[in-house]
């Protein structure tokens, strides 16, 4: 049975500020019966550690470096990460693969690199709109599964969130058949190639998460929670779809 979990991406949003949403998220979901993860600015994971306490809240990086250490400005590494009370690190965000001309080959070496020092790799994939509309779907996501995901990978070390480009902050997402159909697909590449540990591995949805389409979105038979962006910003938001995922468990 795979346990649920309720992610959020920062971006390259928060200051010390926006502890005081921390404190709202803990003291509202005291005992979650979901799991629960906040991906803020490195700046900001000490802090928030702090901030959480001994409340089950994991926080993460939103990218780390292949390397461990080294001469590479301006980068973070997993064990630096880890070190400031990071459990989980996002690898290949489509911002990530666009911005920085990330690929799957380099997805794979960085969640390589969290897992050696102990995090969860969280591995994003998902198709563009172009490949949407040309019917490439399930082609894209083949690959993009087989190229970022490390032999190594284990139910326990790796999250995939399927996170159609199109849908990334833009308030669009794809329909209820849609997520199904990919997430079906994404379950079935698992299991052929990582057997009883790719049941395990949680899929999350992301792409426009709201409180007002969670429900519907976590009603999918193989989807295992969401990867949330701008509606875990704010407790406010992100509480009723944590809400929405542990009403279904
Ligand atoms: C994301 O950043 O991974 C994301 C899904 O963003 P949003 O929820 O804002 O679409």
């Amino acid at each position: 049975m795979r346990r649920k979990l309720a992610a959020g991406n920062w971006k390259m949003n928060g200051t010390a500020d926006d502890l005081a949403q921390i404190e709202a998220l803990t003291a509202a979901f005291a005992a979650p019966s979901v799991d629960l993860l906040i991906c803020p600015p490195a700046t900001l994971i000490a802090q928030m550690v702090w901030k959480k306490g001994a409340h089950p809240l994991a926080i993460g990086g939103q990218d780390c470096h292949t390397a461990a250490k080294g001469a590479h400005t301006g980068d973070i590494s997993a064990p630096i990460l880890a070190a400031a009370g990071a459990t989980a690190v996002l690898v290949g965000h489509s911002e990530r693969r666009t911005d920085h001309q990330e690929t799957d080959a380099l997805v794979s070496v960085k969640a390589t690199a969290a897992y050696d020092a102990g995090l969860t790799a969280v591995i994003c994939i998902g198709e563009t709109l172009a490949e949407r509309e040309a019917g490439t779907t399930l082609d894209v996501v083949r690959n993009q599964l087989a190229g970022s995901i490390p032999d190594a990978a284990t139910a326990a070390n790796t999250v995939i969130a399927y996170e159609p480009v199109w849908a990334i902050g833009t308030g669009k997402i794809p329909t209820i058949e849609q997520i199904a159909e990919v997430h079906g697909f994404i379950r079935s590449e698992l299991t052929a190639r990582f057997a009883a540990e790719g049941e395990g591995m949680r899929v999350l949805y992301g792409g426009s998460v709201k409180p007002s389409n969670a429900a519907d979105i976590f009603a999918v038979a193989d989807v295992d929670g969401a990867l949330v962006g701008g509606a875990s910003l704010k407790a406010d938001d992100f509480g009723p779809i944590i809400t929405a995922l542990e009403a279904t468990v």
